[in-house]
């Protein structure tokens, strides 16, 4: 089973307006901001209102919603920075390279011939 939620987590702060974000998208159940670190220009995270540690402890209710605004967000994100495709990404549990313990999509734009910063 999965460890618990931990609701200081920052992005349980970001949600809670605690902590400042670049928000672009938003709706009763999802959110959508800009990665502090971005790995490619455009680089964003779309994460459930709901406190889930990661995908392993999630309500399977919220997934067709998150989904969908991850699909949103991945459109969006494509046209916004002229992609020539998008990466989407999620990672559970540290082994896997998880780092913030509330669920979330990476969502980022890539072009032909340019690499991801590490
Ligand atoms: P993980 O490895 O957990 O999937 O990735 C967490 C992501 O959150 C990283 O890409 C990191 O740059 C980003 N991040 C960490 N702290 C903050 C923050 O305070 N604000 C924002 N916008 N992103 C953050």
């Amino acid at each position: 089973t999965s460890p618990a939620y931990d609701a200081n987590n920052i992005f349980a702060k970001i949600l809670k307006g605690e902590i400042p974000s670049h928000r672009v998208y938003e709706d009763e159940h999802t959110v959508a901001f800009m990665d502090v670190m971005p790995q490619a220009p455009g680089h964003t995270l779309v994460l459930p209102k709901s406190p889930s540690r990661n995908i392993l402890d999630a309500d399977p209710s919220a997934l067709p919603h998150l989904i969908t605004t991850v699909q949103k967000v991945a459109v969006a994100v494509q046209e916004a920075f002229d992609a020539d495709g998008v990466y989407i990404a999620q990672f559970n549990e540290p082994a896997a390279g998880q780092t913030v313990f509330h669920l979330h999509f990476h969502i980022i734009p890539r072009h032909e011939g340019i690499a991801l910063k590490p």
